[in-house]
C-alpha cells in the first residue's frame, strides 16, 4: 500500500523510481511533466490517484507515478477504470490510452463510459499511429499515410476523436496539444476538476514512426494560422495577427477576414450549450494543408455541461428501488431465463 506524504505533493514527489523508457524526444514527456504538475495543485494524497492503462506506448503511464496505477491489456482501461470509480468513486480515476488501444479494441468501452457518464478523466494520446508496435496505422491515422501496415498509404478514412466523445454523450471534450505546456496543463486541470467523463484528446508527436504529423498545429512560426484556441465567451479569432475569424453560416462555419465582418458576426464559444450540435461543427473543422480557403483546427474545451456521473446514477437508482415491489418468484416462473450446464456440449446451452 502506498504510504501517504506531507500534502501538497510537488511533482518531483509524483515521479515513480522507474527509468522512463520513451524514445528521446518523445512527446510524451511532455505530457507527463504536465501531468505531474497538475497532480500537485489538485492537491490529493497520491492514495486517492489511480492511472489506468491499456497498451501502447501511453500504456507506460502508470509506472512512471507514485500513484497507484493499472496497465491492462489492450483496449480495457476504460473497462477496469469504470469498474474501479464504481466501487470507489472517491478515487481521482484517470485513464491514459492512445488512439490504438482507445479507439480500435477500446473503442465499445469508450462509447459507454462516455454515455454513462462515468466520472473518469480519459486522456486520448493521439499520434496517428501504433508506436508501441513499431508503427502501424492507427484508426486515426490520414488517408495516404504511409506506414508498416499500409506501405502505399492508408485508405480508412479516420476516426476524430473528438466526435466520437461527443457522439457518445461526453459531458467534457477538449482538445490539446503536447508542446504546448501551459495549454496543456490548464486542460488536464480542468478534465480532473469535471465531475462526470472527461475526455482529452493531445496532439502527440511520435518523432520516431509518425513524426511532425502535427507540425501545423505545434510549431510556433505556423500554428496561428492553422489553430483557433477557443474560450468560452469569447469570439473566435485566430491568425498571427489576429486577422480571421470563424463565422457560423447556415449550418457550416467559415473562416472569414477581421476587416470585411462585423465583430458582432463572430461565433462566440459557448461550451455549456446543452445541444452539441456546435462542438460537433467544431470537432470537424479541420486544418488542409496548401488551401487557402482552410479552417484552423480547434483546441480547447469545446463542451463542458453538467449531468450527474454515473455512480450518483447507480447510487439513486438502488436508493430508488424498492426490492419488495419486484416478484422475483414469478420473473423466474416466466421460463425466460436459463442456467448454464458447465461441462454441456456447445450448442446446447441456451433453451
Ligand atoms: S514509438 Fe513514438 S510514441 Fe512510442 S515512445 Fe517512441 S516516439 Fe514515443
Amino acid at each position: 500500500m502506498l504510504a501517504s506524504s506531507s500534502l501538497p505533493l510537488l511533482p518531483k514527489d509524483l515521479a515513480s523510481d522507474c527509468e522512463v523508457r520513451w524514445c528521446p524526444g518523445c512527446g510524451d514527456f511532455s505530457i507527463l511533466a504536465q501531468m505531474k504538475k497538475v497532480l500537485s495543485v489538485l492537491g490529493l494524497p497520491r492514495e486517492r490517484m489511480v492511472f489506468v492503462s491499456g497498451l501502447g506506448c501511453a500504456g507506460r503511464f502508470p509506472y512512471y507515478l507514485n500513484t497507484y496505477g493499472f496497465q491492462t491489456i489492450h483496449g480495457r482501461a476504460v473497462a477496469v477504470a469504470t469498474g474501479l470509480k464504481l466501487a470507489r468513486p472517491e478515487l481521482l480515476v484517470w485513464v491514459i490510452t492512445g488512439d490504438g488501444d482507445g479507439l480500435s479494441a477500446g473503442g465499445n468501452h469508450l462509447l459507454h463510459a462516455m454515455r454513462r457518464n462515468v466520472d473518469i478523466k480519459v486522456i486520448l494520446i493521439n499520434n496517428e499511429v501504433l508506436g508501441r508496435s513499431k508503427g502501424q496505422s492507427s484508426p486515426t491515422s490520414r488517408v495516404g499515410t504511409r506506414t508498416k501496415s499500409n506501405p502505399l498509404g492508408t485508405f480508412d478514412t479516420p476516426l476524430r476523436p473528438l466526435s466520437v466523445a461527443l457522439a457518445a454523450e461526453a459531458t467534457f471534450v477538449a482538445r490539446t496539444v503536447d508542446v504546448d505546456i501551459d495549454h496543456l496543463g490548464e486542460t488536464l486541470l480542468r478534465a480532473a476538476r469535471h465531475r462526470g467523463a472527461a475526455f482529452v484528446e493531445i496532439y502527440q508527436n511520435c518523432n520516431v514512426f509518425n513524426p511532425d504529423v502535427f507540425a501545423y498545429a505545434s510549431d510556433k512560426a505556423v500554428k496561428f494560422d492553422n489553430v483557433v484556441y477557443v474560450e468560452h465567451g469569447k469570439p473566435m479569432i485566430f491568425g498571427k495577427d489576429r486577422d480571421r475569424g470563424v463565422r457560423l453560416n447556415g449550418l457550416t462555419l467559415e473562416v472569414v477576414s477581421r476587416s470585411q465582418v462585423a465583430s458582432s458576426e463572430l461565433l462566440l464559444h459557448d461550451e455549456t450549450l446543452a445541444e452539441p450540435i456546435l462542438a460537433h461543427l467544431l470537432a470537424r473543422m479541420t486544418y488542409q494543408p496548401d488551401d487557402p480557403t482552410s479552417m484552423p483546427e480547434v483546441m480547447g474545451v469545446l463542451r463542458a455541461v453538467e449531468r450527474p456521473p454515473h455512480h450518483d446514477q447507480v447510487e439513486a437508482h438502488q436508493t430508488g428501488c424498492d426490492p419488495s415491489e419486484v416478484d422475483l418468484a414469478a420473473f423466474y416462473a416466466t421460463g425466460e431465463t436459463w442456467t448454464y450446464e458447465e461441462n454441456e456440449p456447445p450448442g446446447n446451452q441456451l433453451p
